[in-house]
């Protein structure tokens, strides 16, 4: 990916953008467990304390797994085409258990219980990293809404609002000196033909930060699961 330079406000900068401590640590966003190696080059990255940095790894290696679980529709590693992931679980055979308990088979192929408010954290942590990152506009309040889902169950009207397709383009210009604006300045027209959706990784995380009233990011991973958060 292309990185651009922050010449947001300062005031912005200097701690963490998930719990407002100090910062000393670059968080990536989206975290390297939910993309697949070889890794992109220059990740985005937020500033963030030692603590929150590591301390949703176990929830987003459980993210990343149930993921792959769902999209293979099974848990047995064997079976498993993406390497991380298939290690993953023979090494964390807790892991596998926990998804393979929410498995049931049905007349229409597997379904999974999962943990909502795991994966909640996980993708609202992913938020937090890209709406400070794009917009130099860290977010520590509690979030006006969070939604998720799969793409799929979307009707088409959500699906083209989701995807900005419905949207005249220039309407929320993001302010001077975020990266966003520099994104546009480099790109041009082509970010809104895009709909300024940025590619992390194609097929595996792309995401988008818009700012209406408040700012709104959306996010999909494994072009499969869909998530929107807004603050206002
Ligand atoms: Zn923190």
């Amino acid at each position: 990916m292309r990185q651009f330079e922050n010449f947001g406000d300062q005031r912005y900068q200097g701690y963490c953008v998930h719990c407002g401590g100090d910062d000393g640590t670059r968080d990536h966003a989206p975290s390297k467990t939910l993309l697949e190696r070889p890794l992109p080059e220059n990740l985005p990255v937020a500033p963030a304390c030692r603590k929150c940095n590591s301390g949703f790894s176990d929830d987003e290696e459980y993210v990343a797994c149930l993921l792959e679980c769902v999209l293979t529709g099974t848990t047995d590693p064997a079976r498993i085409a993406r390497p991380e992931i298939a290690r993953a679980l023979y090494k964390n055979r807790k892991l596998q258990r926990l998804i393979e308990a929410g498995r049931r088979e049905t007349d229409n192929g597997p379904v999974w219980d999962f943990d909502v408010a795991r994966v909640r954290r996980v993708l609202l942590k992913q938020a937090r990293g890209h709406v400070a990152f794009e917009i130099n506009e860290p977010h520590l309040e509690e979030a006006a809404s969070v939604w998720f889902g799969p793409l799929e169950t979307m009707t088409a009207a959500q699906r083209d609002q989701f995807e900005g397709r419905d949207e005249g383009g220039l309407a929320a210009c993001p302010e001077v000196g975020t990266r966003a604006m520099q994104r546009l300045l480099v790109v041009g027209d082509q970010v809104f033909e895009e709909d300024a959706w940025l590619t992390v990784q194609p097929g595996r995380y792309r995401y988008r930060v818009t700012q209406e009233d408040g700012a709104t990011v959306r996010m999909v991973l494994s072009e499969f699961l869909a998530c929107q958060v807004i603050w206002d």
